[in-house]
């Protein structure tokens, strides 16, 4: 990656740090000439570290650094990955940005294709795409608190507006959506909000 910075640690290991991509949090290549073979990958606070033997050059090593970061994204519960984490995120926000009107429910769904999340007005329950895991957290708050916002207006309002845009980043949260439906290839749909449909 040409954005790519590069330095030498103390214990001699060559560092490269790849900025952040829409995919994937910054990641810090140590690449040890003590090392010979193996290569492992783990988190350190939002950024993951690797390390690799310094003898691994070019398309290989690139390879090999994106094949243990790929494992470590797929096996990492983040802060948030669970449903009784997400809750209580929802609950602080709630808390923050939604007069304290919380949801009766929480939860991670992979079935929703092409919807970030979605909200039950009348039966408060509120669902994240599992998509969203690998974002960055303030853009998962920017999607709580859009969601936990239909809890007071169920349509896209300028009254919805003014409760949902309380936080902060929900403008750059939308436009980083973008990308990333970009970068994956979906289409994603503007209505979010499951109504009670009278048969
Ligand atoms: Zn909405």
């Amino acid at each position: 990656m040409s954005a790519a910075r590069k330095t030498v640690a103390p214990s001699g290991a060559e560092v490269t740090i790849e900025p952040p991509r829409f995919d994937r949090p910054e990641i810090e290549i140590r690449a040890s000439s003590r090392r010979t073979k193996t290569g492992t990958a783990h988190w350190s606070g939002s950024r993951i570290i690797v390390l690799i033997p310094a003898s691994l050059r070019g398309r290989g090593r690139q390879d090999f650094v994106d094949e243990l970061v790929e494992r470590l994204l797929v096996q990492r519960p983040q802060s948030t990955g669970n449903d009784a984490s997400l809750e209580e995120r929802a609950g602080v926000l709630a808390e923050l940005y939604n007069d304290g009107v919380k949801p009766s429910s929480v939860r991670w769904v992979s079935n929703q294709r092409h919807r970030w999340a979605s909200c039950s007005p009348a039966t408060r329950e509120i669902r994240i795409s599992t998509r969203l895991q690998h974002c960055p957290e303030w853009v998962i708050d920017a999607v709580l608190v859009h969601e936990l916002a239909h809890l007071h207006e169920s349509d896209h309002s300028a009254r919805f507006y003014e409760i949902a845009d309380r936080h902060p980043r929900q403008a750059e949260s939308a436009l980083f959506l973008d990308g990333y439906a970009l970068g994956l290839g979906l289409t994603m749909e503007r209505a979010d909000v499951d109504k009670v449909v009278s048969p």
